[in-house]
């Protein structure tokens, strides 16, 4: 019991919020197409390993685009490694929309701001203060402890986790699992029930490009066969597709939990479970688990003619497709049939669905960690709506969890802050978020 006594220090807790605000003043803004540079804040990052004696090394596809992977050997050379990954980037910030410049990493009030704190420069600091208390206070964990600082992951991930994945698998030898973002925050679905949500799957990514061919002609004449009414028609059927529930394992157990928590009697393992009456009967706790019972088609884009009085012979549309995990097949044969027989569509960039076992002991000391600073707090699994770098590192093999573990209070609305105006993080969360990763990462 002795050792477990022991938690971070208090130095760990000061270089978090200092690390958070920091990081946040290193504009690393991600705006797609090779538009960011990383570098500096991949530097800030590997001098502060590297004076914690944990050998950073710095690794680029295209220069400026910097990622940071280095590892710290366990106590049990048995024992599989455990890659923990954050990203560097940012998406846009407009200033004028904000309270504070969202590059300034004002620390007010007990609260840090700026883009970044909470997607996620914040996991990055609280990484680093924890492993950095380590190495002052001679800890070493039982696994090995792979850390990668990523970038990229607000694009393509081509100069960030796809390329590590590509080029240098050797890194990460030995990882079976890893935590990343989006999950272990609170979330307050009513006044005194607080849910952390940890992520133990992704639906995968379908962006889709429809072409529809047609006659070219004036706008003035008869056209039966104009391409963008059969662009509109096959993007109306599209966004507005009723898609079928499909459950997987992740997001049946948090439809358990949730229903055992709010003392529902259903069975959510009945094949005539009737997903949507339970989801009302949840409030709103449902916002958990209703965007990934179903895949979904969004019609994002349209491009089409030049000119009102001519019907162009082509029109372009592009689709925001996610699939749930298995039904990427079924996902084909609906676009098939939703199109028609006059708009082509082809798959403009793919990306694997995730699962993670919520049954595993991995999952057990993730839960636990967080039950154990917040006794209170109910843990759910849940399966994520979008993707992260995690889909990158899964072609090595690694199974990926969301745990980026923050206490919020009530008022602040996690879901609204991520790529949000204000985006912010009280010094508290942040607090409680080294004490959760310290324990866990000790523990894993
Ligand atoms: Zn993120």
């Amino acid at each position: 019991m002795a050792e477990e006594v022991r938690g971070p220090d208090t130095t760990a807790l000061d270089e978090v919020v200092t690390f958070t605000s920091e990081l946040i003043r290193i504009d690393t803004t991600n705006r797609g197409g090779g538009d960011c540079r990383e570098r500096p804040a991949a530097e800030y990052v590997a001098e502060r390993l590297a004076a914690a004696g944990i050998e950073p090394t710095l690794l680029e596809r295209t220069p400026g685009r910097t990622n940071v992977v280095a590892r710290i050997p366990g106590t049990d050379p048995s024992a599989e490694a455990l890659l923990v990954h954050g990203h560097l980037d940012v998406v846009p910030a407009d200033p004028a929309e904000w309270t504070t410049h969202p590059f300034s990493g004002e620390v007010r009030d007990g609260v840090v701001w700026g883009r970044g704190a909470v997607d996620m420069k914040n996991m990055d600091a609280m990484v680093l203060a924890v492993v950095r208390s380590w190495a002052r206070q001679g800890i070493r964990p039982r696994r090995d402890i792979v850390l990668a600082y990523t970038a990229d992951e607000e694009a393509s991930a081509e100069d960030g986790s796809g390329f590590l994945a590509d080029r240098h698998a050797a890194l990460f030898e030995g990882c079976t699992e890893g935590i990343s973002e989006s999950g272990a925050f609170s979330f307050h679905p009513q006044p005194g029930t607080t849910l952390y949500p940890i992520a133990a799957g992704e639906r995968g990514t379908a962006w889709l490009k429809l072409t529809a061919h047609g006659r070219a002609g004036h706008g003035s004449k008869v056209n039966t066969a104009n391409a963008v009414t059969r662009l509109a028609e096959a993007v109306a059927r599209i966004g507005s597709h009723a898609w079928p529930v499909r459950l997987t394992a992740t997001v049946r157990a948090a439809l358990a939990e949730l229903a055992a928590l709010y003392a529902i009697d259903i069975d959510v393992h009945s094949p005539h479970l009737d997903v949507d009456l339970l989801l009302g009967k949840l409030g709103p706790a449902a916002a958990l688990v209703a965007p990934t019972v179903r895949n979904s088609s969004n019609p994002t884009m349209l491009d089409a003619g030049y000119k009102v009085n001519v019907i162009p012979g082509q029109a372009v549309a592009h689709i925001d497709g996610r699939t749930l995990p298995g039904t990427e097949e079924e996902f084909a044969a609906t676009m098939d049939e939703l199109t028609g027989p006059y708009v082509e569509w082809e798959f403009h960039h793919r990306e694997v669905a995730l699962e993670a076992p919520v049954d595993s002991p991995t999952f057990a000391k993730l839960r636990a960690a967080v039950e154990r600073f917040d006794p209170d707090g109910h843990v759910v699994p849940f399966t994520m709506s979008g993707g992260t770098d995690a889909k990158q590192f899964s072609r090595l093999g690694i199974t990926g969890y969301g745990f980026s573990p923050l206490r919020l209070p009530p008022e602040l609305d996690y879901g609204a802050l991520f790529h949000g105006v204000d985006e912010r993080v009280p010094v508290d969360a942040l607090h409680f978020g080294v004490r959760v990763l310290d324990h866990y990462l000790k523990s894993a």
